[in-house]
């Protein structure tokens, strides 16, 4: 099977789209167009192999399946149901995981059946804070969590930027949570789930591992597992995974009907049995050698792309990176994340601008910005070349002139500089 292949480059519109719809079709065209000529950087963006994009295009977009295999509503379910399964039983394995439901159509939507498997509304929940890290459905006012819950956040400590785990103790010991939600958006660094266990049993709290950033690294074996220590983990297929973009619940045996029963039917209706199918595509191949060397790519190329950004002036937060993410500060090089993420866009470094702990700058505006190699890393950039984008954004955020930059961007966005890419 082969994982690495830059489904991006190159895509046309097939006759019966330019010919239905003409106008759609240039959109698209001018998408592909633009993610071809640019290197992806977005932390949350990847690059869906061919395989799972033939999945999703493929017959079971038009299937309805409501329920689970088995226990359908609706009939002519036999391939779905075949396929539901092939999908739970490679991500079990995939995670050493008791139970898993491979229906939530997003993270936000799998975060939602966690909070409904487990709590009532009103509970108290612990969650990171949103200014340090947290997701919105980690309390945010505007998202369900904020509203429904009673969310109590921690943070990270000012001086090193490492989740505080004796305030996350002492947030649990004064507030009694029914939950403690750990993980995070832009956090570097692995999160101590063994830790978070203790303090979640000594307050008689469950645990959530909200882990969809680190889906793929904990797939590949490349970062600590929170499935022996959580009680739901809540994942996401789109990010590192390469998969469709969807949500994964794991869990253990004794709250698979819980956590069934809080996607379908507390939170969804049908499931997209074609995203089903590409989930199942995805998680095979994440078993494979390739998708691990790929991983090892991406977190390597993260760790050289923090130590050029911080060469160049900027802050990378707790010192670098451990995963595929990295956020730094660039107050130090006198911009503002968004001027930052403006000045790199026009180049094709598509980066995101975002709130460091502690943030003296307005949210619209914020000091930070974060980068994912993920992208990168599925075209076959590794650290060599990773380490040559921190330079690159270095110099651009330092006042150099973006003309060579940009170009320099489109031969690496092209992959073709890496050797044995593809
Ligand atoms: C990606 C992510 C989400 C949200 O996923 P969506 O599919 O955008 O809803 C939530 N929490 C964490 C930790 C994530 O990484």
């Amino acid at each position: 099977m082969t994982v690495i292949d830059a489904a991006q480059t190159g895509w046309v519109p097939a006759e019966a789209l330019r010919t239905a719809d003409p106008e759609l079709a240039d959109l698209l065209s001018a998408e592909a167009e633009r993610r071809a000529g640019g290197l992806q950087l977005l932390a949350g963006e990847n690059i869906a192999t061919a395989a799972v994009r033939e999945a999703l295009a493929g017959p079971l977009v038009d299937k309805y399946a409501e329920g689970y295999p088995g226990h359908r509503h609706h009939t002519g379910c036999a391939v779905a149901d075949a396929t539901e399964l092939l999908a739970i039983s490679r991500a079990r394995a995939l995670f050493a995981a008791e139970h898993a439901n491979v229906q939530p159509r997003s993270g936000t939507s799998a975060m939602l059946a966690a909070y409904a498997a487990l709590l009532r509304p009103g509970d108290t929940v612990l969650a990171m804070s949103l200014e340090h890290g947290g997701h919105l459905s980690c309390g945010s006012r505007a998202n369900f969590s904020g509203r429904w819950f009673d969310v109590i956040g921690y943070g990270v400590r000012e001086e090193d930027g490492l989740i505080d785990l004796d305030q996350v103790r002492e947030l649990a010991r004064r507030h009694r949570p029914k939950a403690i939600v750990a993980g995070s958006i832009s956090y570097p660094r692995h999160p101590d789930w063994a830790a978070f266990r203790q303090i979640a049993d000594e307050v008689d709290a469950c645990l959530i591992a909200t882990a969809g950033q680190v889906t793929g690294l904990v797939a590949a074996g490349a970062a600590p597992s929170p499935v022996p220590y959580a009680d739901v983990v809540v994942a996401a297929t789109h990010k590192l995974l390469r998969g469709p973009r969807g949500g994964l619940l794991l869990c253990t045996e004794e709250l698979a009907e819980r956590v069934d029963r809080a996607v379908f039917p507390f939170s969804q209706g049908g499931a997209a049995m074609n995203e089903v199918a590409a989930k199942a595509v995805a998680f095979a191949q994440a078993a494979t050698p390739e998708f691990g060397a790929y991983v090892r790519r991406a977190v390597d190329g993260a760790r050289a792309l923090a130590a050029s950004l911080e060469r160049a002036g900027a802050r990378p937060l707790t010192g670098g990176t451990d995963t595929h993410l990295v956020t730094a500060d660039v107050g130090p090089l006198g911009l503002t994340g968004a001027q930052a993420e403006r000045r790199c866009a026009a180049v094709g470094l598509m980066l995101g601008k975002c709130a460091v702990p502690f943030d003296p700058a307005p949210a619209a505006e914020t000091s930070g910005i974060r980068l994912g190699t993920g992208a990168a890393a599925a075209l076959g950039l590794g650290p060599a070349e990773l380490g040559e984008v921190g330079e690159l954004i270095g110099a651009l955020l330092s006042g150099g002139e973006p003309g060579p930059v940009a170009a320099r961007v489109r031969v690496l966005a092209r992959g073709e500089s890496v050797k044995g890419a593809r």
